[in-house]
């Protein structure tokens, strides 16, 4: 896709109309001509929204690549043969227990609250990822449609073999785990590198895990430096994915300066991150990867800003440290984004 659409970290810009229901998303719902239309419309709104919103040095300013845009979307829908794959109606909420809690008697009381909550929001697809010990007796009170299960980590090696202390991604596919959590900054911190999180992302999805690629910069200077970091992280950890596997991705931005912090990211620099990084995805893999992939948010997200950082972050959802652990918090996170359009 042609023009850039951020110059610089310092654009400011306010959500402008409202997508229709779930744009962007991922799901496989079926489309007409008449809904990638609506689809264009809206786009061109939100191209000359932003166009009066931001500074004229902006190539914001001078217009978002619409045509091109136009083409895109009709080439996804002649490809697939007027199946296209644009929008999905549900918000992905996962949370990450780490290493809590202390007792599985402890486990199954969370779980069992949230899987309450979770199975009356029927907009949301809720994953849990406990430590690994608590897997497989949670997989027995899992629901593939309203609370799945996810690992916080894998190997990179794909199945068995003689490795002490390893567990692989068909250990945790058999055990009845859908997902798995890899890059997360706890890791890296570890020294876990970008080629270690590249082997185990191709490992989980030849297996058929969905994977949860967190990425996210320590710090944020005022050089716009911190983008090209995470461009650098998402080029490395998907290198060899092919354009089919990247429909089982999901980008998790969790910068790690608001993880386990008082606050969370800005809502309008978060929007900023995801329209980035749907940038870059577009560069990588062309542009049909930017409908692909969900971009979520983790970063001390809880019940009183949830609702901000969807509206104006416009993610797809959220990754939950914290407040993942206790039910209340998290039932309500789950609540609101079950409300939001
Ligand atoms: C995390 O560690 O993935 C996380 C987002 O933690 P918290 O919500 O506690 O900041």
């Amino acid at each position: 896709m042609e023009g850039e659409f951020l110059e610089t970290p310092e654009i400011v810009f306010e959500t402008a109309e409202k997508a229709p229901s779930g744009a962007f998303s991922s799901s496989s719902a079926k489309h007409s001509l008449q809904e990638l239309y609506t689809f264009w419309i809206f786009f061109q709104k939100i191209s000359k929204g932003l166009a009066e919103r931001v500074p004229a040095r902006s190539s914001l300013a001078s217009g978002l690549p619409q045509k091109e845009f136009l083409s895109f979307l009709v080439v996804v829908w002649v490809k697939s043969g007027g199946n296209a794959t644009i929008v999905n109606m549900k918000k992905i909420v996962i949370g990450n227990w780490k290493m809590n809690p202390a007792t599985l008697l402890e486990a199954r009381k969370i779980f069992s609250k949230v899987k309450k909550t979770a199975s009356s929001c029927k907009k949301v697809h809720t994953v849990i990822c406990p430590p690994f010990l608590y897997l497989s007796d949670l997989a027995s009170k899992s629901s593939k449609e309203s609370l799945a299960l996810g690992a916080q980590d894998t190997s990179s090696l794909e199945s068995v073999g003689s490795y002490t202390g390893f567990l692989s991604p068909l250990m945790v596919k058999n055990i009845g785990a859908q997902y798995v959590i890899i890059g997360h900054s706890e890791r890296r911190r570890e020294g876990e590198t970008d080629e270690m999180i590249n082997k185990k992302i191709l490992a989980s999805l030849s297996i058929g895990l969905k994977v949860i690629f967190c990425v996210g910069e320590k710090e944020r200077g005022h050089d716009g430096h911190f983008l090209e970091f995470v461009k650098q992280q998402i080029h490395l950890g998907l290198q060899g994915v092919s354009k089919k596997s990247l429909q089982n991705v999901l980008i998790a931005y969790e910068p790690v300066w608001a993880i386990g912090a008082e606050n969370a990211i800005l809502p309008r620099d978060l929007h900023q991150m995801k329209i980035y990084i749907r940038k870059v995805l577009s560069e990588f893999f062309g542009p049909s990867a930017v409908v692909k992939v969900p971009v979520i948010y983790g970063g001390t997200v809880n019940p009183e800003n949830v609702e901000l950082l969807l509206l104006a972050g416009e993610v797809d959802g959220f990754l939950v440290g914290r407040a993942s652990l206790n039910p209340k918090d998290f039932s309500a996170i789950l609540e609101v984004a079950n409300a939001s359009k």
